[in-house]
């Protein structure tokens, strides 16, 4: 009956109010946020179990994701599922304060680690990509990465144009699940916005969603639109429907150089993400399956062409930025000698809000209540009156944002921070100020849970970067911790061989339990960012760890 209701291959729908279908509400929570998932307003492809970031699944297959189900439907509170890349493989005996679903993704051992061998494996079914919040189960739609690409763009703003934005345009390609965030972060943050993707269903989408103003197929006419919104001073967005490399090479012909220059196309993955220049998507659908290998060549030689345009805009002026799809190692391998000139995201604007332990904290209402969110947002505004940052975000955010599936929030917390609201979440909804539970869970993108040579991690200051026993601790933490569901992926991000990473989820249901599972992961989670960070010779780190009480 369940299944006939809530999870009809490929219409998935997450339930809503306070009632328990699962044993309880630690498997309910985590069966809601795989359902929600996989929702048709938040999965990009629910039909192939693909949340977001190119092929980043939530299950395995159609029925794997039914097995999943009926495991959480039954699943006792001294039990734990394990999920081998998006497979149920088996229960474990633990007790209520330990997770209830232990999920790995992805992983190979290093030597084998690459996109040739995992996409041989994944053709065999023997595993799937979990991106980082697929896999996981705590993707929650474009909000998500809204935030972090607000909080982005604004950073590079202060850098670099006096904290305004305005008179300031902004080009990037792909508007996909991640992408499609950056033309709202754009206009929140005052620039006008000219977004780039070769797939129009993937722009019409996110005008549906209010992400973006318009869209056209004309270069003619986007242009037009955006040199009169930035002579004037508006913040608007446009979607063009073409190929990326292809709109940079006119914008050079014409002689305009944008302020700001970034790219989001999933070049993580160049055989099932990126699109090469030329190729129409069906073309490009059917050479996939005819002829891998030429594919991927022809992906890695747009690239290099693709980012010796973006190098040239940096020569006239450009602020130009890597944004964490590892498109400048596509690129060098598909010859441009020059990609590693463009330097990433992280280092340029991030790394300070990490050594705070600051990251991307976000929650969800299981009622499906938007008035949930509403009570949550007015209560950390209260709580942290000083945090004007936060509170004009949660403002903006309140009026511009259209939940999809479960109505749910993401705004930046630290250190300290992260404890407080966790543990007022659960105040809330110990008294029935709120509808529901409420879960707490965060990107894998964060302080101390990724190692991400060209992304998380680029440009360390002791050169750890690539040493991956941070996440690993991280998990260990937060399993011993006592988080309600804990994820530890390979790939994300920038794809097979770049990244390792892990991920946490924490139910805030009112109960003791609850309360002393959330002081002990709520405080872990962030110290290990300072721990790393502290560690690595970040004298702020250093700092942040003496005012917080971390024993180093
Ligand atoms: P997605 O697959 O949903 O979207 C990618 C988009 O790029 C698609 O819409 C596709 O049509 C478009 N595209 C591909 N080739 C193109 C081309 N040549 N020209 C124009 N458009 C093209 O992926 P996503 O979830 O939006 O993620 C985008 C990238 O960002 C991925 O590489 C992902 O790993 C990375 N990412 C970044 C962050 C971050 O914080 N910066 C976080 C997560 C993921």
């Amino acid at each position: 009956e369940f299944i006939q209701k809530y999870a009809n291959h490929p219409t998935y729908i997450p339930p809503r109010g306070p009632e328990l279908h699962a044993k309880n509400w630690q498997t309910e929570a985590a069966l809601r946020m795989f359902l929600n998932n996989l929702t048709d307003e938040v999965a990009e492809a629910p039909a192939d179990l693909v949340v977001y970031g190119g092929t980043g699944q939530a299950a395995r297959t159609p029925e794997d994701a039914r097995k999943i189900i009926e495991v959480l439907l039954e699943l006792e509170e001294d039990e734990s599922l394990l999920v081998q890349s998006g497979k149920p493989v088996g229960k474990v005996r633990t007790h209520p304060e330990a997770p209830r679903v232990l999920i790995a993704n992805s992983n190979l051992v290093p030597h084998w680690a690459n996109w040739e061998y995992f996409n041989d494996l994944r053709k065999r079914g023997l595993i799937m990509y979990g991106q980082m919040t697929a896999g996981s189960w705590i993707y929650i739609g474009s909000q998500g990465i809204l935030q972090g690409t607000f909080e982005t763009f604004a950073a590079c703003g202060d850098k670099y144009f006096e904290g305004d934005l305005r008179h300031k345009l902004l080009v990037t390609g792909g508007l996909g699940g991640m992408g499609g965030a950056q033309p709202l972060a754009a206009t929140m943050a005052g620039a006008t916005f000219l977004g780039v993707d070769v797939d129009p269903d993937r722009i019409k989408k996110r005008l549906e969603t209010r992400y973006i103003d318009k869209m056209t197929h004309d270069y003619e006419e986007a242009k037009a639109w955006v040199l009169e919104a930035k002579e004037r001073g508006e913040a608007v967005s446009v979607g063009l429907v073409g190929d990326i490399g292809d709109v940079l090479e006119r914008l050079i012909q014409d002689n305009i150089t944008p302020e700001i220059l970034t790219d989001q196309t999933s070049a993580h993955d160049p055989l099932n993400g990126y699109v090469p220049n030329g190729l129409s998507l069906e073309e490009a659908k059917a050479l996939r399956e005819q002829d891998p290998v030429k594919y991927k060549e022809l992906s890695l030689r747009s690239m290099a062409r693709h980012v010796g345009f973006m190098l040239e805009l940096q020569g006239r002026g450009s602020k130009t930025f890597d944004y964490g799809n590892n498109l400048r190692e596509f690129a060098q391998q598909g010859g441009e000698p020059d990609a590693f000139q463009i330097p990433g995201f992280v280092p340029e604007y991030i790394r300070p809000l990490f050594c705070e332990g600051k990251g991307p904290f976000r929650w969800a209402a299981l009622s499906g209540d938007p008035e949930d969110i509403r009570v949550t947002d007015e209560a950390l505004k209260e709580l942290f009156p000083e945090n004007t940052h936060m509170i004009k975000w949660l403002d903006e955010a309140q009026e511009k944002v259209a939940f999809q599936g479960l109505p749910c929030r993401i705004c930046w917390l630290g250190m300290g921070e992260r404890e407080k609201a966790g543990l007022l979440f659960n105040q809330l909804v110990r008294e029935g100020k709120v509808k529901a539970p409420i879960v707490i869970g965060r990107d894998h993108l964060d302080c101390g849970s990724v190692a991400s040579p060209y992304r998380e991690t680029e440009g360390m200051k002791d050169g750890s970067d690539a040493i991956s026993d941070w996440p690993l601790l991280n998990l260990m933490s937060n399993a011993a911790g006592g988080a309600t569901w804990i994820s530890f992926h390979h790939g994300g991000g920038v794809g097979i061989g770049y990244s390792q990473h892990a991920g946490m989820v924490i139910l805030a249901d009112g109960t003791d339990r609850a309360e002393r599972c959330l002081r002990r992961v709520l405080h872990n989670d962030p110290a290990i960012g300072i721990f790393r960070h502290a560690d690595a010779g970040y004298e702020t780190a250093q700092e942040n760890a003496r005012e917080f009480g971390l024993e180093l």
